[in-house]
């Protein structure tokens, strides 16, 4: 067994999870119609929702006020991100881990995982694969191990961007990775990561004790809260929480994210980039008590509920969820999806078709390929965007330019989710999604208005047809 490092807690470390408060909150009254439709009208104007009006609309259970929740995700999500998907890809880069989480089948004490960690000339052959599919977000998953430590993240994280196999590059690289102490944030940022993510599983005490038994490294509540805090104090503005939901009451959680990110917000001045909201999945070696088990109509409101008491802040829907239920998330507010994922180690080059059980961490619902989510996608009307425009011209805060700048969106976004599809199009997609996407680039076109960006759009879609050109 590997000596654990020592915890050190940033030195403003606040438990700010004030667990009565929140239970009080849920114990409480259900608010009338009127006031619900109070804050549906405040959200739809694009202000964040208190931790108190959040608790209104998770008490909500009348059915037509459900439906006009609901209603009111849609809008919002296509007032402010109009029908953009970012699209991105899991890779596992190692699975040995010190910790023992009840749920995960990379848990120390699951004897019959194959463990394994890739080589750097490994690293690169999965980067290769994803390249080719046309890839060109990644988020780089890790167990918690002394191994994977900040140097051994920022040195794969270089590795990743130095691969430019001819056909493609990954522009953005994400992390999932255990949290690090402030140096450690500073060396990862240095290499030029995208968001750190760090979900907190549970947000509730006893729970999560309960899910991360034994002296492990991940069973100190306190330094995985604190796990952003020390990433905004190394100077890494980009984050991102999420809740594992199946542990414990989705109420409660949701109102745990809500706190969690109105926090930062208030500590940092930047809200979290991203919230995730993955459900238990199967997983070798795992037994769940069933209990607290989000079915797909709590699930829906858990999602339409994120999208309304944080309208800036981008949702994640992963393939852990299958197509069926995926393809009508979508529309509740989900702004990215990982798609061709495989979460086996290695997966991308040694998997083939069938999932591998003792080397993944648990069982994806959906292993559809990425040209087929794309199709279905933009049959769907909605545009896959692989933009990465803002972060790679320095400007840090990408989510906060968007939305902060007036006409950022229809000026820049826009044009630029166009322009990486059109080249999607012509370097990756099968006959039948460049056909789909076609048409739905000439839609798109015909209903920008008419200017000095429709033309030069058009111009650019032009010579990514016509002249190779690359790189937004
Ligand atoms: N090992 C690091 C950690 O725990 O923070 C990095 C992330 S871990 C590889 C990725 C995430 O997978 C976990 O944070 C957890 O939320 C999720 N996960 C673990 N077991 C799962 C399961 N059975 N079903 C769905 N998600 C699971
Ligand atoms: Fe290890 Fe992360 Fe799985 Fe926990 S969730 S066992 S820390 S890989």
């Amino acid at each position: 067994m590997c000596a654990l490092p020592s915890l050190k807690l940033s030195d403003r470390a606040v438990d700010f999870i004030d667990e009565d408060y929140l239970h009080g909150l849920l114990a409480g009254k259900k608010p009338d119609a009127s006031r619900i439709r109070e804050i549906i009208a405040k959200s739809l104007a694009k202000q964040a929702l208190s931790l108190e009006e959040t608790a209104s609309l998770v008490l909500t259970e009348d059915p037509e006020l459900v439906q006009e929740i609901f209603a009111a995700a849609r809008q919002l999500k296509e007032n402010v991100y109009g029908n953009r998907i970012v699209l991105f890809a899991p890779l596992y880069i190692g699975n040995d881990c010190i910790n023992d989480c009840t749920y995960c089948a990379f848990k120390r004490s699951n004897f019959q995982a194959v463990r394994r960690t890739l080589a750097p000339e490994e690293i690169r052959q999965q980067v290769v694969a994803l390249e080719d599919k046309g890839h060109k977000r990644l988020i780089l998953v890790f167990g918690e191990h002394p191994k994977y430590d900040a140097d051994f993240i920022a040195e794969t994280v270089r590795n990743v961007y130095s691969v430019h196999s001819g056909h493609g590059e990954i522009r953005r690289v994400n992390i999932n990775a255990a949290p690090l102490d402030i140096e450690g944030y500073k060396k990862v940022k240095e290499a030029g990561i995208g968001t750190y993510q760090i979900f907190m599983e549970t947000y509730h005490h006893d729970t999560y004790s309960m899910m991360h038994p034994g002296d492990t490294r991940k069973g100190n509540y306190l330094y995985r809260l604190d796990g952003l805090s020390r990433a905004f104090e190394a100077g890494c503005d980009d984050v991102g929480l999420g809740v594992l939901f199946g542990l414990y009451d989705w109420r409660f959680e949701v109102l745990g994210m809500v706190r969690h990110a109105l926090y930062l917000q208030e500590r940092y001045n930047v809200g979290p980039h991203t919230l995730s909201f993955p459900r238990l999945r199967p997983a070798q070696g795992v037994e769940f008590d069933e209990r607290y088990f989000v079915n797909d109509e709590e699930f829906k409101r858990v999602i339409a509920i994120l999208r309304l008491a944080v309208p800036y802040t981008g949702l994640i829907l992963t393939a852990r969820e299958n197509p069926e239920l995926r393809r009508e998330l979508m529309s509740f507010g989900v702004s990215q999806i990982d798609a061709g994922s495989r979460i086996e180690i290695g997966g991308y080059t040694e998997a083939g078709d069938a999932q591998v059980m003792e080397r993944e961490q648990f069982c994806l619902g959906d292993i559809r390929s990425l040209d087929d989510v794309m199709r279905e996608l933009m049959a769907d009307g909605y545009v896959p965007s692989f933009c990465t425009s803002c972060y790679r011209s320095g400007r840090t805060g990408e989510h906060f330019m968007e939305f902060s700048i007036p006409g950022f969106i229809k000026r820049y976004c826009t044009p630029n989710a166009l322009l990486t599809l059109q080249e999607y199009l012509v370097d990756y997609a099968s006959k039948e999604t460049r056909a789909v996407g076609e048409k739905l680039i000439a839609a798109e076109i015909a209903n920008m208005e008419e200017g000095e960006m429709k033309s030069r759009t058009l111009q650019q879609l032009q010579d990514i047809k016509e002249r190779e050109v690359r790189d937004i």
